[in-house]
């Protein structure tokens, strides 16, 4: 233990000691400490992200200290002359059949804590730390299941990882794997060695409540899965985490935060779909998953998977360059065809004009999927029923009072929503702007489509899946349940239906509007609208009867939604890639944005413009570090904050943090207004 000198530090006494054992092991100091220097953030913020609440308070804490006489306390007894007190405390515990509680321990000795605190300083006593009340495992039993003979490919996959394994090496890989390649199958496998060494893997998904039928699967597996979801209560996330501290869990599977789970010998990080945003945390510290687990991995000498169907930019040029490793799994299992995709033109229907959402093209191909008794995924971004009330007369749409969007009509609730700050009003009868009457829906959400749905195949089951109707915990559940046992032939909904499912009697998918993305102020639009398509198109042809995909489009020559359409995810990546070499964007840029909030906006411009000219004259005229903006924050107002954003560009990372710290005390700071650096930022909002 390093002492700091004397002369400079007067110490104090521990008075007690809290906890028995630290709550985060090195690594994990080591771990956070990078998090806050790469993400510009307090360490102490990080740390407090990083260890749930339920766990730095040990809520419902079953482990309790049970004491009886060590084994050589007779001999020991010797070298001291024990108080009286201490003398009863010993006489208890040799009368006692079991080791005892501390409450009973006082209570047989008749005395305080002090007497055990001391005897147990000087090793006369031994202390073991013993579960009661263990919570029942959180699902039932599932059914065993064997794991599947690899295809050549995915044999090929496995032994790139598993020679990685052997060679206790960090490496990341990616594995590109087209939807229904099998990728999970892998992923599987790999883990199946690693607990064959006694160590343990963590399995980073998107989203828990979206992915059931790949927890299922992990549990189908292996003996000892944890899943850390959302809704676990502070007792059992308590729970959970000392059950993995202890080495008892051989897989964990969860959203971004389980890539802190404290396993004890970590042998193997996969992260599936990589290129969700979900790994990116929205809040301090704003960390990405992905860069958190290649640290991570790297720290532990292991590798790390990356997989997905779309890999990020971010992803393919690493592996590109050669500084990740890329495995491919090009084609489905079973060799099936990837589905046939038709590109419908919506300037060319009419009915669009009138506001429907279904085509006659989508109309026909999904009446022709009912009848030969397929079952139809219809996808569609937008939730809510109108996205956009607008005035005829003035032409201006009804927007929130405390934020700067347009309102969404929600037909269930008969209101007008606020997607940001969930205000909701009554619907205005005139326009607020002019005071004319003649308000108009304009645009369709899933509400509308559900309702235009039901009116054109009365016959069929329908089930909406957002989440306005998928709130409640386990609702997903129930909800894909009713849809594989088909009493729901139709299933309809947001990007919540886009990913992961495997249903083979899907036979066709309807993409209802491919250009609610597109549009976005985004650098990375037009990726995620590429993502989206060859997501949702995934999810039909998963078996022998085949399925097709058809896409609604304005846009149809659009490259994102060309390329998506004919699976053609090298031409989309050397085409994008291309455009952000041109536009100096990432990956060929590291990016960071600091976002200003207060509540008077002249205040927070002003805040906004001293900081810019901070930043622009430390980084100099002649450096590559470009400071963007002040400029209003694509949305303006959020909960009547006004805000405002600027952006720094560098070619590494490096270059906007040593930037950044040079001047961080100088930076001009206003009563009133937040500020906030968010590195590698996802949303651009
Ligand atoms: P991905 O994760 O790439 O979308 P999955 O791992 O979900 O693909 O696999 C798609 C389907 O193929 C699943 O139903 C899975 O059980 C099945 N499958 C995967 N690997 C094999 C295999 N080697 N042999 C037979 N079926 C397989
Ligand atoms: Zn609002």
């Amino acid at each position: 233990i390093e002492r700091p000198p004397e002369s400079r530090q007067k110490l104090k006494t521990i008075e007690s000691v809290l906890d028995p054992a630290p709550l985060v092991d090195t690594t994990m100091l080591d771990l956070t400490h990078w998090i806050a220097e790469r993400y510009l953030c307090g360490w102490g913020q990080v740390l407090e992200g990083v260890v749930p609440a339920g766990v730095k308070k040990r809520a419902g804490t079953r482990e309790v200290k049970f004491f009886s006489l060590a084994q050589d306390h007779a001999q020991r007894r010797e070298e001291f002359t024990l108080p009286q007190k201490q003398q009863a405390v010993l006489d208890a515990l040799q009368d006692a059949t079991e080791p005892l509680r501390l409450e009973q321990l006082t209570r047989a000795a008749s005395c305080s804590v002090s007497p055990i605190s001391s005897l147990e300083a000087k090793g006369l006593l031994e202390v073991v730390l013993r579960r009661i009340d263990p919570v029942e495992a959180t699902s039932g039993p599932v059914e065993r299941e064997d794991d599947l003979e690899l295809n050549p490919d995915q044999q090929q996959a496995l032994a790139t990882i598993v020679e990685l394994l052997r060679a206790r090496q960090h490496h990341t890989i990616l594995l590109h794997g087209v939807t229904g390649s099998g990728k999970t199958e892998v992923y599987i496998q790999a883990i199946r060695e690693v607990v064959g060494y006694g160590r343990q893997a963590i399995v980073l998904v998107p989203e828990i409540s979206l992915t059931p039928q790949t927890i299922r699967r992990f549990r189908s597996r292996f003996d000892s899965v944890a899943v850390l979801h959302s809704h676990l209560g502070d007792a059992e996330r308590h729970w959970y985490w000392q059950q993995i501290s202890r080495g008892e869990v051989q897989v964990i599977v969860g959203a971004r935060s389980a890539i802190f789970a404290p396993t004890p010998q970590l042998g193997l990080v996969v992260i599936d779909e990589e290129h969700e945003t979900t790994f990116k945390q929205e809040s301090v510290p704003r960390y990405h998953a992905r860069e958190v687990a290649r640290k991570r991995a790297d720290l532990a000498g292991v590798p790390l998977v990356l997989g997905s169907a779309t890999p990020t930019l971010e992803s393919w040029q690493r592996a590109d360059n050669g500084d990740d490793r890329l495995v491919s799994l090009p084609s489905r299992i079973g060799n099936r065809p990837m589905p046939p995709v038709s590109l419908v033109d919506s300037r060319n229907d009419r009915r669009f004009r009138s506001g429907q959402a279904i085509g006659r093209a989508l109309e026909i191909a999904t009446r022709q999927a009912l009848d030969d008794r397929g079952q139809v995924i219809l996808f569609l971004n937008l939730r809510g029923h109108s996205p956009a009330v607008w005035c005829r007369a003035c032409g201006q749409g009804v927007r929130c009072r405390a934020c700067d969007i347009t309102l969404t009509w929600h037909r269930d609730r008969q209101a007008v929503v606020c997607h940001i700050c969930d205000f909701q009003a009554e619907a205005p009868r005139t326009c607020p702007g002019c005071g004319r009457a003649g308000l108009r829906l304009v645009g369709v959400g899933t509400q509308r489509l559900e309702q235009e749905v039901r009116e054109r195949f009365p016959e069929a089951g329908v089930l909406r899946m957002d989440s306005d109707s998928m709130s409640r915990h386990g609702s997903h559940d129930t909800a894909l349940e009713k849809f594989r046992s088909g009493k729901a032939n139709i299933l309809l909904g947001t990007q919540m239906i886009a990913k992961g499912l495997d249903f083979p009697n899907v036979t066709l998918v309807g993409v209802v509007d491919a250009d609610t993305m597109l549009h976005q102020p985004d650098l990375r639009a037009s990726e995620r609208t590429f993502q989206l398509i060859a997501q949702v198109a995934g999810r039909t042809g998963r078996s022998e009867r085949g399925g097709r995909v058809l896409v609604q489009s304005a846009c149809p020559d659009d490259p994102a939604i060309r390329f998506a359409c004919h699976h053609d995810y090298a031409a989309f990546v050397e085409h994008e890639l291309a455009h952000r070499r041109a536009t100096n964007t990432p990956p060929f840029t590291a990016l960071a944005r600091v976002i200003l909030r207060g509540p008077d906006e002249a205040v927070v411009a002003e805040t906004a413009r001293g900081m810019t000219d901070v930043l622009r004259a430390a980084a100099g005229e002649s450096s590559e570090i470009r400071i963007l903006g002040p400029a209003p924050a694509p949305i303006a107002r959020v909960k009547n904050f006004y805000r405002f954003h600027l952006q720094l560009a560098a070619p590494g990372s490096q270059d906007i943090r040593e930037l950044w710290l040079s001047v961080e005390k100088q930076l001009p700071r206003q009563a009133g207004v937040e500020s906030v650096i968010d590195v590698d930022p996802l949303s651009l909002r």
